[in-house]
């Protein structure tokens, strides 16, 4: 699966030029989803739009509030984001994390709830360079995972993205990234008590120059793209060649 996560980015026009490129120019197969995920905002028209015209394209949120109802200002749940057409929701992306403050029962109210509306979370775990530089990064995995209900993980997919490698231009090596992906895979093993596959895919820096060598591993299942997402014809060349 490729996932375009466009951020604060994008405008109407925008992601109707865009779904108009993609999607006449990508070769989608089962196997290869091509999500993408606009700003909340413009959620429902875009899912308006795959309906009508765009169905190789599947629809996934950046953000979803924990509760169904509540009093919050500013608040979607994930019955709204159901509505909206979505399949898809990013959950514990580092930048909600730092932004939201967002704590492991936080997070995991989020996977309950996205998961009863029938979303598939697309749950971000990751290091900072702090926390790598000082051996942590598998301690901080495990903690992050650990936001997961055991019976909820086989409906997650996870995104290792590594935070110093987010918006840097500076993406993980190859070698670091199969090292903890396979680190990941074993953790989720042992967590879910079971050989069901649950995807792990790589976040951080992707580009037309990386995205073939990251993809072709086989301890990655997919990609999360950020910067490089934003541009139809750049995001349909990464979207073919890996
Ligand atoms: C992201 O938005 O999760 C991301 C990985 O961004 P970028 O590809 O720009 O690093």
């Amino acid at each position: 699966m490729i996932i375009a996560n466009w951020k604060m980015n994008g405008s109407k026009e925008l992601i109707k030029d865009w779904m108009d490129f993609v999607s006449q120019n990508i070769e989608i197969n089962q196997e290869k989803e091509c999500i993408l995920c606009p700003p909340t905002c413009y959620l429902y028209f875009t899912g308006t739009l795959i309906k009508q015209s765009y169905e190789g394209i599947k629809l996934g949120s950046q953000h979803c509030d924990s509760v169904l109802s509540a009093p919050l200002t500013g608040g979607t749940n994930s019955q709204m984001l159901e509505d909206a057409g979505c399949e898809f929701v990013i959950i514990g992306h580092s930048e909600q994390r730092v932004h939201l403050k967002e704590s492991n029962q936080i997070l995991s109210d989020k996977l309950k709830s996205s998961i009863g509306m029938n979303l598939k979370p697309i749950f971000c775990i990751g290091e900072t360079l702090r926390q790598k530089e000082a051996n942590q990064t598998n301690d901080i995995l495990i903690q992050q995972l650990d936001a997961i209900p055991s019976n909820l993980l086989q409906k997650c997919i996870i995104a290792y993205e590594p935070v110093w490698a987010i918006g840097t231009g500076e993406n993980a090596e190859i070698s670091y990234i199969e090292e903890i992906h396979s680190f990941i895979k074993e953790e989720l093993k042992n967590k879910s008590n079971s050989t069901n596959y649950i995807s792990v895919v790589y976040g951080g820096s992707v580009n037309l120059d990386n995205c073939k060598e990251i993809y072709s591993s086989d301890k990655v299942d997919g990609l999360l793209i950020g910067g490089a997402s934003l541009d139809s014809n750049t995001f349909t060349k990464i979207f073919n060649i890996s």
